[in-house]
């Protein structure tokens, strides 16, 4: 059963487990055989001497079973800030060699920004060395859709564009600003942006063949406007409108979170909220709904799926032997975070019931046979959700929370009910600690 729990402005969240920081082991609980059912317990050869133990050396720990998925902004940082939290938590996280103890990936549904910069923000903000592949962001899982890695894409979004589809495999994309300069007279919304002439019509300009949402565009009206005319015009916005295909050129988006926390006390626009008005949009002209080939980051099976398969990669080149069976996600937003590990939890255990073979067509990832067993979902009270902020998906008594989620992901409140709540992330790593048996 889902624990619930309010967020208090100190202490430990009720109805989750805190257990107080333990006392520094002594040899004589060693000789005793450690501390109960640790499971990171060190064993340690002693011998007597001149009536004295001491401690001639430690076996390397048992390998963990059990990984971590962190969410970034409201979990470790909010806007550039870091949470002090998270820097606690990594002092529980990292060893005295300065190396994680668990397999830990960073998931996050940012995508204006590439992976290796994304890593060193959060190493300076951390004080730990985190390696690019452990950050996921939310498009990464576009690099398992080759099928359009050669095709002429267009791509929305904004920061490094070009260099981040290139990092994904695409090697032909087209930003919607250099579409704008090619057809100066689709971009209209903004007066100051009209052509004093009129331009004359090209035909040299190679049809798109996709469209690739990375993630929250600068200036809505041009993205919006011109996602549309490619949708319209089959990929040739220079050309006049014939009827409009159906189905559209294929469309991968990342990234459905409505809203996100920054420095503002109130939530702000996620890239969700773009999806929705391109989608209401695009039903409203034509009466048909836009659909998605791929529809990747948080809640998305596909991106916990990618966040297992670096767990174990990562587990794997620090040779751990023991498989990992229980993954840790830690969020701020009940929708992305919550919704996604319980999400993904039920499909393991779905899977587990009925094998992966019947799920492949529905556009999941068929990766290797997994050892994973569980999901939880571990919702902390420092970013997005947060009972006493307006925005906030906490429901008015008697009320049903309002369903931020995508319009293809289904409204399931059991899904939005995180397994634990917690202040923040240094709780949450002392809760499956104390969970796993081993020491903080
Ligand atoms: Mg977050």
């Amino acid at each position: 059963m889902p624990r619930r729990a309010s967020c208090r402005a100190t202490g430990h969240a009720p109805g989750t487990t805190t257990p107080e920081r333990p006392r520094e082991p002594l040899a004589a609980d060693w000789l005793r055989g450690g501390q109960g059912p640790e499971a990171e317990r060190r064993s340690v050869h002693v011998r007597a001497s001149g009536g004295r133990m001491a401690v001639l050396g430690f076996f390397s720990a048992s390998p963990p079973t059990f990984g971590f998925l962190l969410d970034i902004d409201g979990v470790l940082v909010r806007g550039h800030r870091v949470i002090p939290a998270a820097v606690e938590a990594f002092r529980r996280l990292v060893n005295a060699q300065g190396q994680l103890r668990v397999p830990v990936v960073f998931v996050t549904n940012a995508g204006n920004i590439l992976q290796h910069g994304k890593a060193q923000e959060l190493s300076a903000l951390l004080g730990f060395k985190v390696e690019p592949d452990q950050v996921i962001l939310s498009h990464s899982p576009m690099k398992l859709f080759s099928q359009y890695h050669g095709k002429r894409m267009l791509v929305s979004g904004q920061g490094p564009l070009v260099e981040n589809t290139r990092a994904l495999g695409f090697e032909n994309v087209v930003t919607v600003d250099e579409l704008r300069m090619a057809f100066p007279v689709l971009d209209m919304v903004d007066l100051q942006r009209r052509p004093k002439t009129t331009p004359l019509p090209r035909s040299d300009f190679p049809a798109i063949e996709g469209v690739l949402l990375l993630g929250e565009p600068v200036r809505w009206e041009t993205s919006l406007q011109l996602i549309m005319d490619v949708l319209l015009s089959n990929g040739n916005p220079g050309t006049g409108l014939a009827t409009a295909p159906y189905p559209h050129l294929p469309v991968l988006a990342s990234n459905m979170d409505l809203l996100w926390m920054a420095e503002a006390r109130m939530p702000r626009f996620g890239h969700g909220t773009f999806l929705l008005c391109l989608e209401t949009i695009y039903r409203k002209v034509t009466g048909n709904e836009l659909r998605y080939e791929g529809l990747m980051g948080k809640p998305s099976i596909l991106t916990y799926q990618y966040a297992e398969d670096l767990i174990r990669q990562q587990a794997e080149r620090r040779g751990w032997a023991a498989p990992i069976q229980k993954l840790y996600a830690v969020g701020d937003n009940p929708m992305s975070d919550v919704y996604g590990a319980n999400l993904f939890h039920q499909y393991l255990q779905m899977v587990k019931h009925d094998g992966a073979e019947e799920l492949g067509a529905d556009g999941l990832w068929k990766q290797r046979p997994s050892a994973t067993q569980s999901c939880s979902s571990i919702l902390v009270c420092t970013g997005v959700y947060s009972p006493k902020t307006p925005g906030s998906t906490e429901p008015a008594q008697g009320e049903e929370p309002p369903f931020h989620g995508h319009r293809d992901f289904s409204f399931s409140p059991k899904l939005m009910e995180a397994s634990h709540i917690v202040n923040d992330v240094d709780e949450a790593v002392q809760l499956v600690f104390h969970k796993e048996g081993w020491a903080l």
